[in-house]
């Protein structure tokens, strides 16, 4: 309970309020008596009225709205529901509602959250950072929000995105909300609509450009060292154009990671691995084609050739099998303005422009689609890969679920129900041919949540290449056998608190064995970060 609160500030202090589960003892000693109905509540039956309101609002961003009003009334509360309710919660606060309750920032928005560092405030970051009212502060979800989801240039309506990662950090990763810190970099915009939209909340100026933006990036950054050390910086959608540079940039300056790259990678390794336990393939026997070759799909493919490599590939041998194709065509040695990011996953060929055409000749047992643009992957698309390979492996990974490179319907149809599929957005189960087909939801909430956890449990200095191994090995193997009968392969959704735990134990002993930790290492990991996991309290309610 915060501090001293009495009375009717207690019951408007979101982060103390528990509202009708305040016991019969608290209500007389906080003087609330009066002040709330009669009755005494568990927090279950609040949390049912919860479902019940959400289940009565008209549209999932009419549920999203409802939940941030009630995290401004309640956070325990708000936190609670989510935990209880996680799998069906979770595209509500997560993706795909996320992108919606974005494109509608300025229209929904009711109250501030999180910290808005602008392109006005150079020469002032650190007075502003030092201004965040609750701490200490442990996790930062950062972005610009040049590239949310795969909506493309969203300004500071972006905000929402560092919002819902960090609600998942709480819920899955057990970081209390208390310490967690959703930024937005408010550098401009360059989508002159959301400019011309008078209820945009963001600058309306065009996105600071080159040293602008390093500059002001780079006093971020310091004044984040400064104001929270040993926190750790997490960025997220950010364009590709200053992606892989800000990551390459201090990722041996602070604890930092780039989801869209890092975190995509560990998914989409541990992803090919659990669907080759169906196939009964090897990875190093895999020809893998990228539709895409922005930070997911370069994400994925670095680690799955640097996997083929531990394998007893060569890297050369390793390169052959995963293509890219991306809107220029395949990404061969020589194309004209390829960036350095892309250089090396391009390849000594003719180019190729077309996909169908690219499956057909490449002939991949994995289809990835990485482009952030829907329905890619055509029937005549899924026809030509289905017809070489007899078990494709598909993933539609781009968000929201209007973005996927195909549904889950048409990828089991198209393939003869031969596809193992999954998607970044969730998709029904689908029925064929008197089958019930479950496909996963390869998402990133099965890794960044453990991989925070795991950081700030061995209080990691840095974020290495070797933790997102051992983080896909621990998601892999929490993949049982029973949710690859059904063609998943994913764990539930309702598990990502347990995958969370057994991602962050993989991650901090990567860091206690590399040197990397600053907290010393308990005798029991498991135990030691299960403890440490935040549960929103009802401590009257527990006795
Ligand atoms: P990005 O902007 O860095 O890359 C997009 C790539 O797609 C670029 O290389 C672009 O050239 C290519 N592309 C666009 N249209 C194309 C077309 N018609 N044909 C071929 N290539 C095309 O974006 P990103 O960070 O790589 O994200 C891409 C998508 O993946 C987004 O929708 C994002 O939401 C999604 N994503 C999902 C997850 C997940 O957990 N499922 C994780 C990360 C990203």
């Amino acid at each position: 309970m915060s501090g001293s609160l009495t009375g009717a500030a207690l019951l408007r202090d979101a982060t103390a309020n528990r509202g009708t589960a305040f016991s019969e003892a608290e209500r007389d000693a906080l003087g609330l008596r009066g002040l709330l109905p009669p009755a005494v509540e568990t927090p279950e039956r609040q949390v049912a009225r919860v479902i019940d309101n959400l289940k009565r609002q008209a549209s999932d961003l009419d549920r999203y709205c409802w939940l941030m009003a009630l995290r401004e009334r309640s956070e325990l509360l708000f936190q609670r529901a989510l935990l209880d309710h996680l799998a069906e919660l979770l595209p509500l606060v997560y993706t795909p509602t996320v992108g919606q309750a974005c494109q509608q920032f300025g229209r929904i928005f009711q109250a501030p959250r999180g910290l808005y560092v602008t392109a006005r405030d150079r020469g002032r970051v650190r007075e502003l950072l030092r201004r965040w009212p609750a701490g200490p502060v442990r996790a930062i979800v950062v972005t610009d929000g040049s590239r949310i989801l795969g909506l493309g240039d969203l300004g500071a309506n972006g905000m929402g995105i560092p919002i819902g990662k960090l609600d998942l950090y709480s819920a899955c990763g057990g970081i209390a909300p208390g310490s967690c810190l959703p930024v937005m970099l408010d550098v401009g915009t360059d989508n002159a609509t959301l400019r011309d939209d008078p209820f945009y909340l963001g600058l309306r100026q065009p996105r600071l450009q080159d040293d602008d933006y390093d500059a002001l990036l780079e006093e971020f950054v310091s004044a984040v060292q400064e104001c929270f050390p040993g926190v750790l910086l997490q960025f997220e959608d950010f364009s590709n154009r200053h992606a892989f540079a800000l990551l390459a940039r201090y990722r041996e300056r602070l604890c930092c990671f780039n989801d869209d790259i890092q975190g995509t990678g560990a998914m989409g390794l541990a992803a090919v691995n659990s669907a080759l336990r169906i196939t009964g393939g090897k990875l190093t026997g895999q020809r893998l084609l990228f539709v895409g070759a922005g930070e997911a799909a370069l994400g994925i493919a670095t680690m799955v050739k640097a996997a083929m490599v531990a394998q007893g590939l060569s890297l050369e041998q390793a390169r052959e099998r995963c293509w890219l194709l991306d809107t220029q065509g395949l990404l061969v040695a020589g194309r004209p303005g390829l960036p350095a990011h892309k250089q090396p996953h391009a390849q000594p060929r003719a180019p190729l422009a077309d996909l169908e055409q690219a499956i057909s000749v490449l002939q991949p047992t994995v289809l990835i689609g990485a482009s952030g643009m829907g329905q890619l992957f055509s029937q005549p698309v899924l026809h030509a890969l289905a017809r070489h390979c007899e078990r494709p492996v598909v993933f539609a990974l781009s968000n929201p679920t209007a973005k996927a490179e195909c549904s889950a319907q048409q990828a089991y149809e198209w393939t003869e129900g031969r596809a193992i599929f999954a998607a970044g957005s969730p998709f029904a189960p689908v029925e064929l041919a008197g089958r019930t087909l479950v496909p996963g939801q390869a998402n990133n909430a099965y890794i960044f949540p453990g991989v925070g956890l795991g950081l700030l449990a061995s209080g990691a200095t840095r974020v290495s290449d070797a933790m997102f191994f051992a983080a896909a090995a621990a998601l892999a193997a929490q993949v049982k056998d029973a949710d690859l009968a059904s063609g998943r392969i994913f764990p539930g959704q309702d598990r990502l608190r347990e995958v969370a735990l057994a991602v962050a134990v993989a991650v901090a002993t990567t860091a206690w064995r590399d040197g990397l930790a600053t907290q010393p290492r308990p005798d029991d990991p498991e135990l030691a970060i299960l403890a440490s996991m935040y549960r929103p309290g009802y401590p009257a309610c527990a006795a």
